[in-house]
């Protein structure tokens, strides 16, 4: 695999980074995880516009314009075998000695990689996932993708241990989303999810399910949800740039509704397939 490191690319096995880098010492860096399907990136532009967004959170001068990351993500998917990717990008505030206080002058690491994008299990599609729910720990500022992940690396592992794909945050008693996706919910026909805050990642995924929802005449509302919405919801989604969208038939071990993937969610998956062919020209669905 060949991956890209401050201005070079080279093969992922001979990239070295120093141990002083404030991305390994802080975890004080941003990330983004953007799709690329036979080739052609999916909404690279807005994930490179929530990169800024997450740059500017952290008073991280953007090394790159738009366009220059465009080319340079371009160029990474060229010299790189395969056609679907998940094309990884930090940028950290760099190498400095250790201090909390942002150093005076550093050059921001640049590292880009391309993993192999996995299709969902063809059983996913057919017949939902599971999913547990625990207590959102993290902090206050999940609308930076930062790659200080701790807390939500926390919140994926307890779903991992209890055989589940993914962990369903409640703060207060309300949902914000899940350990890495957004989280929706379908009661009565209507779509609902949490309104975009500080609590959660502006995820370009669900941008995606809401413009659909809009294009396609399916009633969609944003509001905060309580824990007993979700619990008694008709369907749940997770969704994230990966996952695309997700039906999640089991929480904490009790079925979903009926227990399969719901009817609001089969028309949304399908408009996202045929968008995503529409915008990528990929003709096999991901699952
Ligand atoms: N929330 C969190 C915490 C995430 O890590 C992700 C995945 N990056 C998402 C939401 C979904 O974002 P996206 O649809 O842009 O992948």
């Amino acid at each position: 695999m060949i991956c890209f490191l401050n201005g070079d690319y080279l093969p992922i096995e001979q990239a070295r980074i120093s141990p002083l880098d404030r991305g390994f010492i802080f975890g004080d860096g941003v990330y983004e995880v953007i799709p690329v399907y036979a080739r052609r990136p999916f909404r690279m532009v807005e994930h490179l516009q929530r990169m800024q967004r997450s740059m500017d959170r952290i008073g991280l001068a953007n090394p790159h314009s738009i366009e220059k990351w465009e080319a340079l993500c371009m160029e990474l998917i060229a010299r790189n075998e395969g056609e679907n990717h998940g094309l990884y990008i930090q940028v950290s505030r760099g190498v400095a000695p250790r201090d909390h206080a942002f150093p005076k002058e550093s050059t921001p690491t640049v590292f880009m990689m391309c993993n192999p994008l996995r299709a969902a299990p063809a059983h996913w599609r057919a017949e939902g996932a599971a999913a547990i729910t625990a207590r959102d720990e993290r902090w206050l500022n999940n609308d930076i993708k930062s790659t200080a992940l701790l807390g939500n690396v926390l919140a994926r592992q307890k779903s991992v241990e209890a055989g589940a794909v993914e962990t369903i945050l409640l703060r207060e008693g309300m949902l914000t989303e899940a350990s890495s996706s957004n989280v929706l919910i379908v009661r009565d026909g209507l779509i609902l999810s949490p309104p975009k805050s500080n609590l959660l990642l502006p995820g370009t995924t669900f941008d995606v399910v809401i413009e659909l929802a809009r294009r396609h005449g399916m009633a969609h509302e944003l509001r905060p949800i309580t824990e007993a919405e979700l619990r008694s919801a008709d369907e749940i989604w997770v969704t994230s740039a990966t996952k695309e969208v997700l039906a999640i038939t089991r929480l904490d071990d009790q079925p979903v509704g009926e227990g399969k993937p719901g009817p609001v969610w089969r028309r949304m998956d399908r408009h996202y397939q045929d968008y995503k062919r529409e915008v990528t020209g990929c003709e096999a669905p991901q699952a």
